[in-house]
């Protein structure tokens, strides 16, 4: 298929974790550190699904595992606005009672899909915002760490280069993160998180956050992240778009790799999808140089980048 660079498609199995670690364009003697760290947030993601943990606590779990690791756009290391802040865009999401929660715009706090996730529990409301989004958090018990903690020297270079380079335009950070999942019971679940793009307005907010674009869930279809340039996938409803394809009947792979050439075709954007479907087979999609990823389970454990 014309502009999808890489595709490819796994046998899954009744419980299976697939991540990603953001498309882009990672130099050639990083990769290895970037298949290492989604392969260590997979196993993490296995183990939770093998002791018998949902689809939605190991989406969560492994997404997790990338914040903490500063190489990732995502909690601890994600990429810096235009005036040099931190602002965390996150969601999660699960396909069978089609329950929600996301966060945008967020600082101070390392760990965005576990906010996410208690907004998921709450039920009240599916998305929450910059300083109400850290009031939600602090009254689930989370507590904020300052952005200095989450700010990385590899951040802020990317910023300066950024601001010196393209005119302050918007640049693509890469290394935002995801997990799809399915657990034994036929949950499936997905979960998406980043810093967004690097020098991006103060108040930008990505698809990672959005239900549908970056982000969906349904048992009946299966599960998808995206990542990639964010107005993009947000104009296509991409997340949405590649489940409503499994729905129809496309595997994860096709389905995967049908939305990443129409978003090459009609809006001449590029970026990456992993997706899981129903029965846990998974697949991916990138039209970008690269894109991490990790995928474990019952049957084993894969890497690439
Ligand atoms: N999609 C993310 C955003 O636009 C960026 C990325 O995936 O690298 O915020």
């Amino acid at each position: 298929m014309k502009h999808v660079i890489h595709h490819l498609g796994g046998r899954g199995g009744q419980r299976s974790i697939l991540v990603h670690g953001g498309a882009g364009n990672v130099a050639p003697e990083r990769r290895p550190l970037h298949a290492a760290g989604c392969l260590r947030a997979a196993r993490e993601g296995a183990r939770v699904l093998a002791e018998g943990g949902s689809a939605l606590d190991a989406v969560e779990r492994a997404v997790r595992v990338l914040e903490d690791d500063p190489l990732f756009n995502a909690g601890t290391g994600a990429c810096l606005n235009e005036e040099g802040h931190i602002e965390l865009d996150a969601s999660i999401m699960e396909g069978r009672g089609l329950r929600a929660g996301a966060v945008c715009a967020l600082a101070d706090f390392a760990e965005p899909i576990a906010i996410a996730r208690a907004a998921l529990e709450d039920g009240r409301h599916v998305l929450y915002a910059a300083h109400g989004a850290a009031r939600f958090a602090r009254m689930k018990g989370f507590t904020p760490v300052g952005e200095a903690a989450l700010i990385t020297e590899a951040a802020r270079e990317a910023l300066a280069a950024a601001q010196q380079g393209a005119g302050r335009a918007t640049s693509w950070a890469g290394s935002t993160v995801g997990a799809v999942a399915r657990d034994a019971s036929g949950l499936t679940a997905a979960a998406t998180s980043t810093g967004g793009t690097v020098n991006k307005r103060v108040g930008r907010v990505g698809d990672s956050p959005l239900i549908g674009a970056g982000t969906y869930a349904d048992d009946e279809a299966g599960a998808v992240s995206t990542t990639g340039h964010g107005e993009g996938m947000i104009r296509l409803a991409v997340a949405h778009s590649a489940a409503e394809r499994m729905r129809a009947g496309s595997s994860a792979v096709d389905a995967a790799r049908e939305i990443i050439a129409h978003l090459a075709e009609r809006l001449d954007m590029t970026g990456g999808v992993i997706a899981i479907d129903s029965d846990g087979r998974f697949g991916l999609a990138r039209s970008t140089a690269t894109m991490s990823w990790a995928a474990a389970g019952d049957w084993g454990e894969e890497s690439g980048v």
